[in-house]
């Protein structure tokens, strides 16, 4: 039995030397070869309904279902209730958005999403909402009308300009901007 145990032993020493020289040359290779994919996280703030969220919604190229849930329901008409499903090009739009201004951890103040038909018809009819649209992209899930603390409104405007992806509204004396991914254009 000695003789045997020793040499099937020594097979074994063998293979874990030889797997511990090789270990760490796949680990190097795995570094130059792996990427983790990009996780795409944004932090939110409900001005109607005082809730928050940080979430990750995408990650590499890959959109998280649950995540965009959990995103229409947190954007959801702040009157009625009511959901829509929103256009992830828009939370695209809002990362680019913050990275830009070097604000990727920073809180958005959530004004405004998804509108149904009717809160965006009441909202029109007041004064105080004078730049609410008869065809605003709020009712197609859309558009969002944010500001970010600490970040004045105006070169919040220029970043999203900048960005030339969809329209920008500029509410200087409500103090927020709408974004949206329909056509580009400025008011
Ligand atoms: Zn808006």
């Amino acid at each position: 039995m000695g003789q045997g145990f020793k040499s099937k032993h020594k097979v074994a020493i063998g293979a874990l030397l030889l797997a511990s020289l090789a270990a760490p040359l796949a680990a190097r290779g795995a570094d130059l070869t792996f990427q983790p994919p990009r996780e795409y996280r944004l932090r939110f703030y409900n001005t109607h309904t005082n809730e928050r969220m940080e979430i990750v919604y995408r990650r590499g190229d890959t959109y998280l279902p649950a995540a965009l849930d959990r995103l229409d329901h947190f954007l959801r008409d702040s009157l009625t209730g009511d959901i829509h499903h929103f256009d992830p090009r828009l939370f695209d739009l809002l990362y680019d958005l913050t990275s830009t201004l070097q604000n990727v951890d920073g809180e958005i103040d959530v004004i405004c999403g998804y509108r149904t038909p009717k809160t965006n018809e009441y909202l029109r009819t007041r004064s105080a909402h004078s730049g609410v649209a008869v065809h605003s992209l709020h009712m197609q899930a859309e558009a969002i009308d944010i500001r970010l603390p600490g970040i004045p409104t105006s070169q919040l405007r220029d970043a999203a300009l900048r960005l030339h992806r969809g329209g920008v509204g500029y509410y200087s004396a409500s103090n927020f901007v709408h974004v949206d991914v329909g056509r580009v254009r400025q008011w």
